[in-house]
């Protein structure tokens, strides 16, 4: 396969975007190493369409991650370190999600505001909110045209797993074309045979 038959964009990581809180460059490598293998340009899929991926920093998803067939952004859990709080406010000011309010004299996080965005880890400047885990949120099932629709969530992922899996999916989208399937229909499918 390749490049004419995928398109893979990438958000403004790839040019040092700060809000960035994982490293797609290198998962865009394998990515695109993954689709390099494969052989199969003379039956594959449905001839006339790409299949389209995107991969974005964070979940503000500038490479437009909800209208393609696959595609990951990346998310960051913040954790308050006791004691480290200099009452800044930062933290309140940059979380459009309001799921920071400052008590005690420390930030309070409500987990089901927060969107894993990790800006606020970004923002602090003492320390008092570091990250605590991070990863990928895989999505599949984009589309515009005559009937559009946004993708859905695969699943929320360590980094290292949701690479697999998007590895895995694409290793499957190769190694079974069905003519006359679009790859985006080829996508589902098989993320419905690897995921369920
Ligand atoms: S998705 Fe996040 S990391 Fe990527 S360009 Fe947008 S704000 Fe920056
Ligand atoms: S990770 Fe994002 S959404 Fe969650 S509290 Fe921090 S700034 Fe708000
Ligand atoms: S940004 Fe950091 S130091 Fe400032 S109020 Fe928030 S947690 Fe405290």
């Amino acid at each position: 396969m390749n490049e004419k038959d995928y398109d893979l964009t990438q958000c403004g990581a790839i040019r040092g975007c700060p809000k960035s809180v994982v490293n797609i460059e290198q998962l865009a490598k394998n990515i695109e190493l993954a689709l390099g293998e494969c052989h199969t340009d003379d039956h594959f899929h449905h001839k006339q369409q790409k299949l389209r991926m995107a991969l974005s920093g964070c979940p503000n998803c500038c490479a437009q991650n909800l209208i393609k067939d696959l595609a990951a952004y990346g998310w960051a859990e913040p954790k308050v370190i006791d004691g480290n709080c200099i009452v800044c406010g930062l933290c309140v000011q940059t979380c459009r999600e309001r799921a920071i309010s400052l008590k005690d004299n420390a930030p309070e996080i409500d987990r089901n505001r927060c969107l894993t965005c990790g800006e606020c880890i970004l923002t602090c400047p003492s320390g008092a909110l570091t990250k605590v885990a991070d990863g990928l949120v895989v999505t599949a099932g984009g589309i515009l045209g005559r009937h559009p629709q946004l993708a859905k969530t695969v699943r929320r992922f360590a980094f290292e797993e949701g690479q697999q899996l998007i590895l895995n999916l694409l290793e499957k989208f190769k190694s079974s074309p069905r003519t006359g399937e679009a790859p985006g229909q080829a996508i589902i499918r098989v993320v419905q045979e690897e995921v369920g």
